[in-house]
């Protein structure tokens, strides 16, 4: 899950094209799926799973199956609906010359191209997210109704607007290098632009922890909140022979919005972090806890953000090859039908936005090939390293992937298409059944992480 509530589907193909600046929409959040404990997780790290009533397999109450069934299915409808209005905002864009409107609006006030930039720019993503908007609303309402959101609309909306500034200054910061780079190089500007990405994506990374996120929800180093936790994960770290400091791990304060819960991985370097949500840690038995927390920590330790960040990388590379040469080709077809002079003009910003929608549609299943991969690599360090903290460490992932799925209304049977396309994360019922059957001790193998 993201932390980045209003975003909606025409912005986040900026992550495409503009470089990940939004690396937010992309790879933060390796984890998305843990339940939580009680808030007083002190002493969990020796204890035996104390709950009689055994984790078998992923099974919902009748009620609560044909809940998470209905929205499973709401949830496919929305999200290609999604795409479908996103695609066809931008076309409509088009179509009615809406940018080269703004364009000569522009030119007429001033010939400074930054002024220009400045008038051009924020009103096309203001059209955009208003455009977008009526669905983002749909989607907000959704989540109330089935209980997964409790964020009053004031609050929503705030946030929406919030997004909506975000996206039309990074949208213009991005904007004005890549048309500068397009008028400078009209023929290799897609690679020039590929090379000035790169800084970009990493300072987006470093930055999404420490400007981005705070802007909507609180965040509090754990061993503020939660001071008996962050003892434990400490003794976890050490017992996983890695140093991570203390003040990387963070409690955020989802319960003001969601009843769902969850807990990721962000940042780079030195804003490199383990976020905790506060419905996990309050909301799940300690070894649960404790077993999310592990396998955020495999995330961390495995480097899996690391990798994330060369896919983003090449992914752009790969987007910006195909893309330039789409627009070229489309611009010399129907440029002056859509009023669009040349590549370099402001007027080509929908078209190139277009573009890049339609390759991250095609790319995301490529992403989420490789995300369904560290999740599960992540999930065995997890057992791995359990096996060292508690009597039953395949129970205590079982159990919290049951507390996950039951409090995000997880789809017991989600199709193999579905997954392939969609899930950045192993269906639950998978991974339960990974937690109950990965056993390297007995089977006289050897672990491939903690051993
Ligand atoms: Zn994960």
């Amino acid at each position: 899950m993201t932390t980045f509530p209003s975003g909606t589907r025409v912005s986040s193909l900026l992550c495409v094209l503009f470089a990940g600046c939004l690396a937010l929409c992309a790879s933060s959040h390796a984890a998305s799926d843990g339940p939580a404990p009680r808030s007083e997780v002190a002493h969990s790290v020796a204890k035996p799973a104390a709950s009689p009533d055994r984790v078998g397999a992923y099974v919902l109450s009748p009620e609560r199956d044909a809940k998470a069934r209905s929205l499973a299915k709401v949830r496919l409808r929305v999200k290609i609906l999604g795409i479908a209005w996103g695609l066809l905002v931008l076309a409509a864009i088009l179509r009615f010359r809406l940018a080269a409107a703004l364009r000569d609006l522009a030119e007429r006030h001033t010939r400074r191209k930054i002024l220009q930039l400045l008038i051009v720019v924020p009103a096309l993503m203001a059209v955009i997210g208003v455009a977008t908007l009526p669905l983002a609303i749909y989607g907000n309402g959704l989540s109330r109704s089935y209980g997964l959101s409790v964020q009053g609309w004031a609050s929503w909306f705030g946030d929406w607007g919030k997004g909506l500034v975000l996206t039309a200054l990074l949208s213009t910061l991005l904007s004005g290098v890549l048309y500068a780079l397009i008028r400078r190089f009209p023929k290799r500007w897609w690679f020039a632009f590929w090379l000035a990405s790169i800084p970009l994506i990493l300072l987006g990374f470093f930055l999404t922890p420490l400007v981005i996120e705070p802007l909507f929800n609180r965040f509090e180093p754990l061993k503020v909140s939660r001071p008996a936790l962050s003892r434990d994960l400490l003794r976890m770290v050490e017992r996983a022979g890695v140093h991570i400091p203390e003040d990387r791990f963070f409690l955020m304060h989802a319960s003001q919005k969601t009843t769902a819960l969850n807990a990721y991985v962000t940042g780079f370097g030195g804003s490199k972090r383990i976020v905790l949500w506060d419905t996990l840690t309050s909301g799940m038995e300690a070894p649960g806890v404790l077993f999310v927390a592990s396998h955020e920590l495999g995330h961390y330790v495995l480097r899996h953000l690391l990798g994330g960040l060369v896919l983003s990388v090449l992914g752009v590379l790969a987007a910006l090859f195909i893309g330039a040469r789409a627009v070229g080709v489309l611009i010399g077809r129907w440029g002056p039908r859509w009023g669009i002079r040349d590549p370099g003009d402001w007027a080509s910003l929908p078209l190139l936005l277009l573009v890049a929608s339609l390759l991250s549609t095609v790319g995301e299943p490529l992403g989420n090939l490789y995300s369904r991969q560290i999740e599960h690599e992540a999930d065995r360090y997890a057992l791995e390293l359990m096996h060292h903290l508690t009597a039953d460490a395949p129970q205590a992932g079982a159990k919290a992937f049951q507390k996950l799925g039951e409090a995000n209304l997880s789809d017991p049977a989600p199709s193999a298409l579905r997954v392939l396309l969609f899930y950045s994360h192993p269906p639950i019922a998978e991974r339960i059944r990974f937690c109950l059957t990965y056993d390297p001790w007995s089977a006289g193998g050897t672990p491939v992480y903690v051993r």
